[in-house]
């Protein structure tokens, strides 16, 4: 053992920076305030019961869907993404749409979910499951209709996957293409919403050929502070988990139900023990959903797409070419004379606080994103950032084309 003495680290310190990347956006004032302000209590007190009950018939209302199983997961998208496949059993057959980093990790995912022990056991950290087909479709382009009708026709799977805003490259993928041609070809649909719910304004009840959904709390909902990570569930989903049962106790969506007043179907009037939650979070992600009802997804939605327009035009006029088309978010490859610089240019403006992000996987593009920055001075602070790296690297930007772009786009119709 060592001798050293071990010093005791001095306060950790994090400073605030600007996030403006895909997620996570910046965390709302009144939910930071929210998670500071709630009292210690347990999870089985009377007031955070009854804060998840109100969660969830908030989710309902914002989700616009009457799904029973409505709920959110403790952690981030991904473990709502766990609790969503968890129907998915060894050898059912999968169809997965994959066009990015995030769709192809959820590909890894079914992969998992679906392979035997034997395909297990060959490859332990990436097992090659013959029931699951994975599509793969380039990088900065959409999954469409046509792609889910053929693929789905052809495998006849039980379940298919895609996601609806592949954030890894800023595409929007085509989920009513995707609902028809699940309801066509009976199949059980399962849309991974991480980055479009609180941001998009559609109803899950529009949608019936998608059985399950999973999204985060971070990125639409503006709400980082550790917290929910909402799923829904039509009857058919539930059913085919009752007959299938599930390899988890804590992320199996019928059990974690009965903590938000789920039981059998049936909403009750108080939860009862699944897992500890904790005040502080229930506090933050009720005061995240009253936000977005407060504000109404279809003024946020024109929100997103007016400001995302600006920042995109602005890129454009520094010669950088867009290829994404997420109202949160703008995809781009930097102007030619300073292609393959992106890293670099990424990580000075990381080192200044100012949070965008590279493409995390291949090709490397530079993302900027606009959660819970929806008004002039958030997009213009942006939009000055960035045009100030570009010059830093040595590139060209002509900064009084850039305000008056600026000026005449927000002086007179959009002023906030
Ligand atoms: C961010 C994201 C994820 C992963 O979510 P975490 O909150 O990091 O777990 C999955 N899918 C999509 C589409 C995303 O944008």
């Amino acid at each position: 053992m060592s001798t050293k003495i071990f010093q005791i680290y001095p306060p950790l310190s994090i400073p605030e920076t600007l996030a403006a990347g895909p997620g996570p956006g910046n965390t709302d004032a009144r939910v930071l305030q929210a998670f500071a302000g709630a009292g210690v209590a347990d999870h089985m007190q009377g007031d955070v019961l009854r804060g998840m009950i109100e969660c969830k018939h908030m989710l309902r209302k914002i989700w616009g869907t009457r799904n029973t199983y409505t709920i959110a997961v403790a952690g981030t998208g991904w473990s709502a993404l766990d609790t969503m496949f968890s129907a998915v059993m060894p050898g059912d057959k999968v169809v997965a749409f994959a066009n990015g980093t995030f769709s192809g990790i959820n590909a890894l995912t079914l992969r998992i979910k679906a392979a035997t022990s034997q395909e297990h056991a060959a490859n332990p950290l990436n097992p090659q499951a013959a029931s699951v087909t994975v599509i793969d479709v380039p990088h900065g382009e959409p999954v469409t209709a046509e792609m889910v009708d053929a693929a789905l026709a052809e495998h006849k799977p039980k379940w298919a996957f895609m996601a609806h805003w592949e954030t890894g490259s800023g595409r929007v993928n085509d989920l009513r293409g995707f609902s028809d041609a699940c309801e066509r070809h009976d199949v059980m649909g399962l849309i991974d919403a991480v980055s479009s719910l609180g941001v998009d304004d559609f109803a899950i009840d529009d949608y019936p050929g998608i059985a399950g959904w999973a999204s985060c709390p971070q990125k639409g909902l503006c709400c980082l502070p550790l917290t929910y990570a909402p799923v829904s569930f039509t009857d058919a989903y539930i059913d085919s988990l009752k007959a299938s049962g599930a390899y988890t106790y804590v992320h199996n969506p019928i059990f974690e139900a009965r903590h938000w007043g789920i039981v059998d179907g049936h909403d009750v009037d108080k939860g009862t023990y699944h897992r500890t939650h904790s005040g502080y979070a229930v506090a933050a992600f009720h005061e995240a959903l009253r936000l977005t009802l407060q504000e109404g997804l279809t003024r946020r939605t024109v929100s997103y797409k007016t400001h995302q327009a600006v920042l995109r035009d602005a890129v454009t006029a520094m010669g950088c070419e867009v290829t994404s088309d997420m109202p949160s978010l703008v995809v781009l490859n930097l102007p030619p004379e300073l292609t393959g610089r992106e890293m670099e240019l990424v990580q000075n403006c990381r080192a200044q606080g100012f949070g965008i992000w590279p493409t995390l996987s291949a090709p490397v593009q530079v993302r900027i994103g606009i959660l819970n920055q929806l008004n002039r001075e958030a997009v213009s602070r942006i939009v000055r950032l960035f045009a100030e790296a570009i010059r830093e690297l040595g590139g060209h930007v002509d900064f009084e084309d850039i305000e008056a772009l600026l000026e005449s786009r927000y002086g007179t119709s959009i002023a906030a």
